[in-house]
């Protein structure tokens, strides 16, 4: 054990500098010692990936959709998409009908659904009423074609 000449720390013989300052036993101080808490910090491997993504449909991740219900029947896939992309915005998950077949929901006019889970299915219709009634009172105005 040895004491430090610079800080006075008490440092183990099996240290060649002062664990403290980095300076020797003989008072030389080393000029490339860097105090632990100035040193960078070790990054962390599992605070870089976010696990709070702020993404509506993370719930359905890895789960075969649970209790989703259609909510409304859009004319076309592209009418789906968009009201589901409305409905995210409201904070209502929604998952428009086949996404990889847009053309064929078109050519056979089945509509594509817009699908939610249940516990959101009041709010996803208390929206859809409200776009339903806007729709209607829009094409009331607009010259009829
Ligand atoms: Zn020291």
């Amino acid at each position: 054990m040895w004491r430090c000449p610079k800080c006075r720390s008490s440092v183990d013989d099996s240290f060649g500098v002062c664990w403290s300052c980095g300076t020797t036993p003989d008072g030389i101080e080393d000029p490339n010692f860097v105090i632990a808490d100035e040193a960078d910090p070790i990054p962390s491997e599992e605070a870089s990936e976010g696990t709070d993504v702020d993404d509506p449909l993370a719930d359905f991740a890895g789960t075969p959709l649970p209790d989703l219900v259609a909510c409304y029947t859009a004319s076309d896939a592209a009418e789906a998409r968009f009201i589901a992309d409305e409905l995210m915005e409201q904070g209502i998950p929604a998952i428009p009908d086949k996404l990889d077949v847009d053309s064929l929901v078109g050519m056979y006019g089945s509509g594509a659904k817009v699908r939610v889970r249940q516990d959101d299915l009041l709010r996803a219709q208390a929206w859809l009423k409200a776009y339903e009634d806007r729709r209607k009172s829009r094409q009331r105005i607009m010259p009829g074609t």
